[in-house]
């Protein structure tokens, strides 16, 4: 099952990008939103193709919107933290968690968080995702 992000900035940059792949693709491809330096736009990378290039203009300069940090088990101790001490201890909460994708064939979980999120037309943390569409 694949999602589909909006993501919608202040400055009105909005794109559309893709979580996984539908069940034809499924174990053969799985996209995952990316911010391109090169053309500044957001971009789905195949993490199981051969090389990680952005799809609209061809470049490596590519950075993932995937969480660094590991979800933390909502019974888990460490929720008494403050969020800023979490993050460098590499942890975030579950409630910030908006989207949780398994990959298959990496082994990977790809964490994707609410909130804000760096714009590549704006340069700011000012873009949110919200899910538009699932498909299957
Ligand atoms: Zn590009
Ligand atoms: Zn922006």
């Amino acid at each position: 099952m694949g999602t589909q992000l909006t993501g919608q900035c202040n400055c009105g940059y909005e794109a559309n990008v893709f979580i996984a792949s539908g069940r034809a693709q499924h174990g053969k491809v799985f996209k995952y939103p990316h911010h391109c330096e090169a053309c500044n736009s957001l971009t789905s990378i195949d993490m199981l193709g051969d090389d990680f290039k952005c799809t609209e203009c061809g470049s490596d300069q590519i950075h993932s919107y995937a969480a660094s940090t590991k979800t933390l088990s909502y019974k888990s101790l460490l929720n008494r933290l403050p969020t800023d001490v979490l993050k460098t201890a590499g942890y975030h909460r579950s409630d910030v968690v908006h989207e949780e994708t398994f990959c298959y064939p990496l082994k990977k979980t790809f964490v994707f968080l609410r909130g804000d999120h760096y714009c590549p037309k704006c340069k700011l943390n000012s873009m949110r995702f919200f899910t538009s569409m699932l498909y299957d």
